[in-house]
């Protein structure tokens, strides 16, 4: 623990309540009745959390239970009779964005949400749907978001549903009715701010952080009164404007490790977009924050500084905001580790003993294990090829970093590894207890960092700080390894601090993880199946198609006394040779849900009267990583904008056409003779040949498919009826 030497930092001492069938790894018994409300509800309290693990019928949070480990007691589907499973029913959704929530269920409903911050309720018996609500986000908002427009979910309390919208809205729902009951702005809608997490409610306050940080924002994470939206405390990540008083005091400590004043004019990032978990008996919450902003810490920070409280895992007393301790993942970020990734709370028995921990796995590659009353470092092990640090000095809590991958500090471009996506992202891990292994959806990427020749703060779009075409060069080199890498599901003892064993998937993505008491996991996977495997030997056990790439959690509960397996599918594009089969969503987004003996089967082909029902605009899907897609949005704006409009959005200045109808856009071997060859340089569009390589002029592809993307759901969501 590196908790700053304050007076008021010093951790209050444990409080114990009386609640003692909190402890993670407590055995359920899962033929004890749960609770019975009438349906729609949405009747979830605080015992009800702390119980969640002993309600067979629900997923009561994102993370089913307030600890998330996402391990569920349910054992009726196992190992030995898993391959009974079959597809109960679905249903289709209608956006084609990333489909990134996974579905709690409450007194009978499953609610989940899909891209652009829309919320589906189910009727978990049938299937029927019993509402939707749509926030209407301004469809222009998709500039502000890095990385899709996704969400990951909701958060169910006392007769309510709450979501946190892509434009900074929390929003609480009736649960029954889907109407509105309130809403609150959380951020400055002058700033590029974006929610895409799952509110967290801890007795009944509703958490909601806010996402950003490639563009220019300050993070905070704020507390609003679950009945009123009134707030109730908000804690701020990162110091700003140091003429203006700190909002807590800690900031004044952490300001020390700051330099220059660039930081809190553009922002200095440390957003918390993710992951979050609350331990009852320490009441204490855990908030992980995202990377500086800029990226680059020259920029950010001349002069280095550790940049507190950026990639790092925060406690904090859930009643008030009161900061208890932090461990900083990465200090001096400056490589867009994150440390916002699930975290999960855990008792570990250790050979000197039992401890109550956090776990996390985030972008940096190390998989940290930190006491969870005091924020003491227990492990830091790399979970991953990482080349950017040897190893954390267990001493100092530190990482010990390989200088040469300080780009900004030795000015020369470098491939470092993990990229910005990090060796794990948003993708949920889940815990098991029974075989005392965390599952990790891991991918590996490198990429080059240098930074640019010169900054300029950019209003309209990303800043990082970084060049991202500029190291291209050395990716080019005999042996260099760069850009996304491989993917698997890493089965990790986080006691050894080793790998158990992992399952390699044929086709590069991530998909979150769901562990159960019959001894299995589920996961889906980017070739378009659901699978379960032995949560003990990684065997396969059995496949489902899903028609749909996943990037989602499952999530599992008992209907009827019958235990079901839910899973939202739908991502960037489709699956190899997959056809679309879904007349309202181009990448076949649904929700699936398996029972045993299931029979439903997914539709064969698209109806032929949708697929003569053509758009206007027609882009391909976006394929190309978000790396890819920042990669073309910094090149289009340097060499593009000025002709064809800022964001790929034509202008009263602009002079040429709008890209975002271009006909090549499908076709590579089309755009490049067009960008790169000056096929059309007698209609007024010159070659880039000799000042863009063919990875940049593809990446400028990839920005305008995604802004084509963008104007296409907009215009979608113009057409529809109200
Ligand atoms: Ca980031």
């Amino acid at each position: 623990m590196r908790a700053l030497l304050l007076s008021l930092a010093v951790a209050a001492p444990a409080f114990l309540t009386s609640c003692t069938n909190n402890v993670p790894s407590a055995p359920v018994d899962t033929a004890a009745p749960a609770p019975t409300y009438p349906t729609g509800s949405a009747a979830v309290n605080n015992e009800r959390l702390i119980a969640a693990d002993r309600e067979p019928g629900s997923w009561l949070a994102t993370g089913l239970n307030y600890h998330e480990d996402r391990f569920s007691r349910l054992d009726q589907v196992n190992d030995a009779n898993v391959k009974q499973l079959g597809l109960a029913w679905y249903a289709d959704i209608d956006t084609e964005r990333g489909q990134e929530s996974t579905p709690i269920i409450v007194d009978g409903v499953m609610y989940l949400t899909t891209a652009w911050s829309m919320v589906k309720a189910y009727d978990i018996r049938s299937g029927a749907k019993l509402w939707e609500y749509d926030p209407n986000v301004a469809k222009a908002k998709a500039a502000d978001a890095c990385c899709d427009v996704v969400n990951r979910g909701v958060a169910a309390w006392n007769g309510k549903i709450y979501l946190g919208a892509l434009d900074g809205r929390l929003i609480a729902l009736d649960g029954k009715t889907g109407k509105e009951v309130w809403s609150v702005q959380t951020t400055d809608t002058n700033l590029p701010y974006t929610i895409t997490g799952v509110p967290r409610i801890v007795k009944g306050k509703v958490i909601i952080g806010n996402g950003g940080a490639e563009y220019r924002v300050r993070g905070y994470v704020t507390a609003y009164d679950a009945e009123t939206g009134k707030e109730a405390w908000r804690w701020w990540t990162v110091p700003g404007d140091p003429s203006k008083p700190y909002e807590q005091p800690e900031l004044a400590e952490a300001a020390k490790g700051w330099k220059g004043d660039n930081y809190w004019k553009i922002g200095g990032g440390g957003t918390a977009w993710d992951g979050m978990a609350y331990d009852p008996e320490l009441d204490t919450i855990y908030v992980g924050t995202g990377n500086g902003n800029p990226w680059n810490q020259a920029i950010r920070s001349p002069g280095g500084g550790d940049n507190l409280f950026l990639s790092s895992i925060v406690a904090l007393d859930p009643n008030t905001g009161k900061y208890k301790w932090h461990y900083q993942t990465t200090p001096g970020e400056t490589w867009d580790y994150t440390a916002v990734q699930p975290l999960i709370i855990a008792d570990l028995n250790y050979p000197e003993g039992k401890r109550r921990v956090v776990m996390q796995a985030p972008k940096n590659g190390f998989f940290y294990v930190l006491d969870a009353k005091t924020g003491e470092l227990l492990s830091a092990e790399k979970f991953a090829p990482l080349t950017w640090a040897t190893h954390v000095d267990m001493k100092t809590g530190r990482p010990v970093e390989i200088p040469e991958a300080r780009y900004e500090i030795t000015g020369k471009a470098v491939i470092v590894s993990p990229g910005a996506l990090g060796m794990h992202n948003w993708h949920p891990m889940a815990f098991s207890p029974e075989t005392g292994l965390v599952y990790i959806p891991v991918q590996v990427s490198a990429a080059p960092y240098v930074g640019p020749k010169e900054f300029k703060l950019n209003l309209q779009g990303t800043n990082t700080g970084t060049d991202f075409s500029g190291g291209q060069a050395l990716c080019q080199q005999p042996g260099a390894r760069c850009g996304n890498l491989e993917t698997y599901i890493l089965a990790w003892d986080p006691i050894a601090g080793k790998e158990k064993w992992r399952i390699k998937n044929e086709v590069y993505g991530s998909s979150g993880i769901l562990a159960t008491s019959g001894n299995l996991i589920f996961s889906g996977n980017h070739k378009g199946e659901f699978n379960a495997y032995n949560a003990t030997t990684g065997e396969k056990l059995w496949t489902a198609p899903t028609q749909a790439r996943v990037v989602a959690a499952p999530s599992t509960f008992l209907v009827d006394g019958q235990q079901q397996v839910a899973i939202l599918v739908g991502a960037r594009g489709l699956p190899n040779d997959q056809k679309r089969t879904n007349a309202i969503s181009a990448n076949n987004s649904r929700i699936l849900v398996f029972k045993p003996g299931g029979a439903a089967s997914l539709p064969a082909e698209m109806p032929a009267a949708t697929a003569a029902a053509r758009v206007k605009i027609d882009p391909p899907l976006l394929t190309a990583n978000n790396e890819t897609v920042f990669a073309g949005e910094q090149a289009y704006a340097a060499n593009c904008a000025s002709c064809h409009g800022p964001t790929a959005v034509p202008g009263a200045g602009s002079i040429a056409p709008d890209l975002r109808y271009s006909g090549l856009l499908p076709i590579r071997n089309g755009w490049n003779p067009t960008v790169r060859d000056g096929d059309r340089a007698t209609r007024g569009m010159p070659g880039f040949a000799a000042t863009l390589s063919q990875e940049t002029t593809d990446a400028i592809l990839a920005y305008v498919i995604k802004r084509a993307n963008d104007e296409k759901a907009a215009q979608e969501a113009a057409a529809k009826p109200n």
